[in-house]
């Protein structure tokens, strides 16, 4: 049996662990932490990557634990709605889109694989070091609390996440990350629901942007909503991008920025307020690479392409990933030529999203808009015509790989 080693227990390296025990292989996913939380706030799984999911048998599981997305609206600071891009099945996808906690996405594809591979498919505590091969198969090393642990497969997956070790041990020159000079500040709330409970919302312009949309279906039963929220703001003095850490606590004097902020029916500041938890994160990606493979050794999502997480493709890109991955070892006559094909179909494609995201991706709308912006009372079709929304939209469908029944991709 065919056996993968894989470093890192996020969205990518439990997506790829059970992706690859679907075809057959043994995996064993090693994550540096000693004890895995769910942690992180909300995140986005776009059609395609539900299709991966859905594909893998989860797609119940996603239904019970995220929210089925009916639309994304972009409006202006003072609410005005500019666009509205609806999403889902009704909409014209094959598959849905889910808003859920990033956390219980990790602890829904955690117990999955522990379900089907075994306790012993997932090593807790195993932080990566090294990588050697002799053609025929690797040799990773791991520091472990008990010392150094070498682990031999026939493959070696580096998902371990925007700081990835295992990208350094392939790209040991590469220069440092790339920072836009924006900070996110991120929170989730339970409180009543805005809208129909299912829409998320992007407001503002590229300085000053604020992105909320509710991630628990469990809370949407109860007839509440677990309301995620971002607010961007654009930093004088941004932190480096090698102090980046998703538990960050973040100061709240951000919120001033906000208060000129007007949504129908949500209070945008009072949410922020009565949210208990803040952490904040910078808006960081790195140039893409010239190749993610030595020898049996490659690299998949935030390890292999990390973005701006604009547009929703963070992890939704990260899923594709790793469904093309058992698709090309699936087709391939050895575990080299897979990784390849692999790595020939994914870099140019996620290479596209990184450098879209870089300008503002689906968002543009919100920067022409703002250009025109003078107040409140402002008619919305002299803010933005119907032409230039649809081409915004629409060309981040294609670069994004989303395409709805009846598009090419
Ligand atoms: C704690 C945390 C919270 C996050 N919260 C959010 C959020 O709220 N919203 C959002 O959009 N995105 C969040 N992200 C990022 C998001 O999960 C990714 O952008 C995306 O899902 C791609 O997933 P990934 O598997 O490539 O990376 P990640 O999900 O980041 O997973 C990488 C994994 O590798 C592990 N790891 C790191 N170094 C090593 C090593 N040397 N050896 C072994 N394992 C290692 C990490 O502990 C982590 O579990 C968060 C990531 C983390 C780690």
């Amino acid at each position: 049996m065919r056996h993968a080693i894989i470093a890192g227990g996020g969205i990518g390296g439990l997506t790829t662990a059970l992706a690859l025990q679907a075809i057959g292989w043994r995996v064993t996913v090693c994550e540096a932490v000693g004890t895995l939380a769910p942690l992180g706030v909300g995140i986005n799984v776009l059609p395609h990557g539900a299709e991966v999911l859905h594909g893998l048998g989860l797609g119940p599981a996603l239904d019970a634990t995220g929210i089925r997305t009916r639309a994304i609206e972009y409006r202006t600071r003072y609410g005005h709605v500019l666009s509205s891009d609806p999403r889902g099945v009704e909409a014209g996808f094959a598959f849905p889109q889910y808003s859920i906690h990033r956390g219980a996405l990790q602890f829904l594809l955690l117990d999955a694989l522990r379900a089907r591979a075994g306790a012993e498919a997932l090593r807790t505590g195993h932080r990566f070091v090294s990588v050697s091969d002799d053609g025929d198969g690797v040799t990773a090393t791991f520091a472990t609390g008990a010392g150094e642990v070498a682990l031999s497969g026939d493959i070696l997956i580096g998902a371990d996440g925007f700081h990835s070790a295992v990208r350094r041990a392939l790209h040991p020159d590469e220069g440092p990350a790339r920072a836009e000079g924006m900070m996110m500040f991120r929170g989730a709330h339970e409180q009543a629901p805005f809208g129909d409970g299912r829409t998320m919302v992007i407001a503002g312009n590229h300085d000053v942007k604020f992105v909320v949309y509710p991630i628990s279906e469990e809370a949407r039963q109860r007839g509440r909503a677990l309301i995620n929220w971002v607010a961007e703001v654009r930093h004088d003095a941004p932190r480096p991008a090698s102090e980046a850490d998703w538990t960050r606590l973040g100061d709240r004097a951000f919120i001033d920025r906000f208060r000129e902020f007007r949504l129908p029916d949500l209070d945008i500041v009072a949410l922020m307020q009565a949210t208990g938890t803040i952490t904040e994160y910078p808006m960081i990606d790195r140039d893409p690479l010239p190749s993610w493979s030595r020898g049996r050794a490659t690299l998949l999502g935030d390890a292999a392409h990390p973005m701006y997480p604009i547009g929703a493709n963070g992890a939704s890109q990260t899923i594709v990933d790793a469904a093309a991955l058992a698709a090309a070892l699936t087709d391939a006559a050895d575990p080299g030529t897979g990784l390849r094909a692999y790595e020939d179909e994914r870099r140019p494609k996620t290479a596209e999203v990184v450098l879209a995201n870089r300008r503002s991706g689906p968002e543009a709308v919100l920067d022409i808009a703002d250009a025109r912006l003078t107040g409140p009372g402002d008619r919305v079709e002299d803010l933005v015509t119907p032409a230039e929304r649809e081409a915004i939209a629409a060309r981040y469908r294609q670069v994004a790989g989303f395409v709805k029944r009846g598009e090419t991709a």
